[in-house]
């Protein structure tokens, strides 16, 4: 079987430029300064996968296109389908041979994608398979956005579009902040995909200086802080970087972004049983957020297999909202997604790494 070469690391991926450095580049081609535009449409309006598809192109730029420069730095290795169709999750291999993972979420009138930011983490979240893979490298601008345009392109062959992002994937987003917010700048752009600032979530395990960084920017782009413990005890044992920003600073960070953007702020809490889903956590986390502009997104745990906890029950998380609603604070219990594709961030790589390993020869001692 004939096996297409992948790009080389030294081809320039467009996606990491923007619009006045792809200018530049053309023009130290000696081509007109419209082809920029014209290249440009290619990448975000119409998107195409390749550049013989860019037919408004002279023939001659084409090739010098395919040979110093890629579109398809991500080369998709697996891609899984949940069995109610409406999950797909999608690892890609990226020119250095890293691994990252992308999902696309449908429900009714809406299609999410979850991008990953970093490949693998440095966070350590015991509950995370990304977190217990550790971390390889932050992701360029370029793979950032070529994950949402790879999906763009199939979805606007389904006649449809993206509606939201959600930065949730593998990696840390404020741990890779300019690439991150760089990455939300092209894809918002208005003469690109143009998909609004408020349709995308950063979601942070609390950074406590990125978070006063971001908020002193005053960003349209909410972000959702997963909390997961409401006293220091509990949530040093599950997210490491507590014991460098504990609660009570990450709560200060948190009513300035407030302060700072009048934006409400989602807080996350992965509900595991007997640990952190009961009645008395629920008032400690109830007393922590009590009169704050925030919503709680309670998600009974994903899985992953080196972390032994489990979901909590139906009647816990009722009973933990309920909690929380005598408080006065609202809350949303989400819907697990792809559960049967290892949807949770980093599951996927996971799998395929141990599969690799399988496959290779037994080395002698
Ligand atoms: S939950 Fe997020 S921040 Fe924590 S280890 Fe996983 S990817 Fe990193």
């Amino acid at each position: 079987m004939y096996n297409a070469p992948g790009p080389k690391m030294t081809d320039t991926n467009l996606y990491d430029l923007d619009f006045p450095r792809l200018q530049e580049w053309v023009a130290s081609w000696d081509e007109p300064a419209y082809r920029a535009r014209q290249i440009w449409n290619w990448l975000y309006v119409n998107p195409v996968a390749s550049f013989d598809e860019m037919t408004n192109l002279p023939q001659p730029l084409r090739e010098r296109l395919q040979e110093a420069a890629t579109l398809d730095v991500l080369k998709p290795v697996s891609e899984m389908h949940s069995a109610d169709g409406q999950t797909t999750k999608l690892l890609f291999e990226l020119p250095d041979g890293q691994l990252v993972e992308t999902v696309r979420m449908d429900y009714q009138n809406r299609h999410t994608l979850c991008v990953s930011t970093q490949a693998g983490c440095a966070m350590g979240c015991v509950f995370c398979a990304t977190g217990q893979m550790g971390f390889f490298r932050h992701l360029t601008v370029g793979e950032i956005v070529a994950q949402v345009m790879f999906f763009a392109r199939r979805l606007a062959a389904e006649e449809l579009r993206i509606t939201n992002v959600v930065l949730m994937g593998m990696g840390e987003p404020l741990h890779n902040y300019d690439n991150t917010l760089q990455a939300i700048d092209r894809i918002t752009a208005q003469d690109g995909l143009n998909l609004g600032a408020r349709k995308i979530t950063i979601s942070t395990v609390g950074l406590v200086p990125a978070i006063r960084r971001y908020a002193d920017e005053r960003r349209q782009t909410p972000l959702a802080v997963s909390l997961h413990a409401a006293t220091d005890e509990e949530r040093d044992r599950l997210i490491p970087i507590n014991r460098r920003w504990p609660i009570a600073e990450l709560m200060d960070a948190i009513r300035y972004l407030i302060d700072q953007t009048g934006r409400r702020v989602t807080i996350e809490w992965a509900l595991i049983a007997g640990e952190n889903d009961t009645v008395e956590q629920a008032r400690k986390l109830g007393h922590l957020l009590q009169g704050m502009l925030v919503h709680v997104n309670l998600i009974p745990l994903n899985p992953t297999a080196g972390y032994g906890g489990r979901p909590s029950s139906r009647p816990s998380v009722q009973a933990f909202q309920d909690e929380l609603e005598r408080h006065g604070v609202s809350s949303t219990v989400r819907v697990r997604r792809g559960i049967d594709i290892q949807a949770g961030c980093g599951q996927l790589r996971d799998r395929m790494v141990q599969s690799r390993a399988q496959q290779q020869p037994a080395t002698p001692d």
